[in-house]
């Protein structure tokens, strides 16, 4: 599989390219317990030439396993990309390689801190603390101070005297 993405230059064509294709796993060098790489690197790329200027802008997907930092369950996770654009000066140029630049971007967008939720699955572990919440009603009826300010001995004074 291709492990390097070279846009050439040479006669390059007004309307600019589109590329599309897949770039080897093995880009990444991520292969750990926690992150490892699962397939290729697919792109879709627009690619125009303005003088000297080359614009490239597109999207790129790749997927990924990583473990959970809370239950330390693995899971498939995709990095998807839209809208990507760079732009290079290649005066004097006769290829460009944009290999490193697409790794980037897919590595930069991994999360630092996985949980199950980022790829819509239930972890094991809910750190909500929904459950754990005291939200029931304070007990109705008890009120601590008397509404008329009386004494409560007050009542005791109006009790038959013997
Ligand atoms: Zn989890």
């Amino acid at each position: 599989m291709q492990t390097n993405l070279i846009i050439s230059l040479e006669e390059f064509p007004e309307e600019g390219r589109f590329l599309s294709g897949e770039l080897d796993a093995a880009i990444f060098g991520i292969d750990s317990a926690a992150l490892r790489s699962t397939g290729p690197l697919s792109y879709e790329l627009e690619v125009q030439l303005f003088e000297t200027e080359l614009m490239v802008r597109g999207s790129i997907t790749a997927p990924f396993e990583l473990r959970c930092d809370r239950c330390l369950k693995n899971f498939p996770y995709v990095v998807e990309l839209d809208d990507l654009a760079f732009s290079y000066d290649v005066k004097g140029k006769l290829a460009l390689d944009v290999t490193d630049d697409l790794r980037e971007e897919v590595v930069l967008a991994l999360p630092s801190y996985p949980k199950c939720e980022i790829s819509d699955l239930e972890c094991e572990i809910n750190d909500t603390f929904g459950d754990f919440r005291l939200d029931k009603d304070p007990q109705p009826g008890v009120n601590s101070a008397t509404p008329s300010g009386d004494s409560v001995w007050d009542a005791l004074d109006s009790l038959p005297k013997k």
